[in-house]
C-alpha cells in the first residue's frame, strides 16, 4: 500500500502515526487531513467522508485510476514490476483454455477464478 501512495506521490500529504498515516483524500479530493486513513501493517484504506469507502491497494489504484480491479492488478504489475512471468504463463493458460470445446459460462467462470488468483498474489506484493 505504501508503495502504491509513493507512486501517487502521496506519502508527503499524509501524516504517519504508529501503523497507520492519514492526510486528506486524494479519492475525492478532499482537504480534512483526518478523513482518510491508511492502515500500513493490513494494506488497507479508508475514507471516512465524501467516498465513505475503503479497500485495499488494488481497490484504491481501481479507483484513482477509474477502472477495473483487473486493469488496476495489470497496471500494479507494470508499475511494481510484479511478477511478469506468471503472467505470461496465464496467458497461455487462457489460450489454451479458449481451444478447449466447452459452455462459454464455463470458461468465464475459469477466467474470473484465475483473475482472482492473480490478484491474491498480487496483493501480497504490497
Ligand atoms: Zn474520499
Amino acid at each position: 500500500m505504501e508503495r502504491v501512495l509513493e507512486h501517487y506521490g502521496l506519502m508527503d500529504s499524509f501524516k504517519r502515526s504508529g501503523d497507520s498515516l492519514s492526510g486528506p483524500c486524494p479519492l475525492h479530493k478532499g482537504s480534512n487531513p483526518t478523513q482518510f486513513r491508511v492502515s500500513l501493517s493490513s494494506n488497507i484504506w479508508n475514507c471516512f467522508s465524501e467516498c465513505k469507502h475503503g479497500g485495499n491497494a488494488l481497490d484504491f489504484i481501481a479507483t484513482m485510476e477509474g477502472v477495473s480491479i483487473h486493469a488496476a492488478t495489470l497496471k500494479a504489475i507494470e508499475w511494481f514490476d510484479l511478477d511478469r512471468e506468471a503472467m505470461s504463463a496465464d496467458s497461455e493458460q487462457n489460450e489454451a483454455t479458449a481451444k478447449l470445446p466447452g459452455s462459454t459460462q464455463q470458461f468465464s467462470r475459469a477466467r474470473y477464478q484465475m483473475d482472482a488468483l492473480r490478484e491474491r498474489e498480487c496483493k501480497s506484493y504490497f
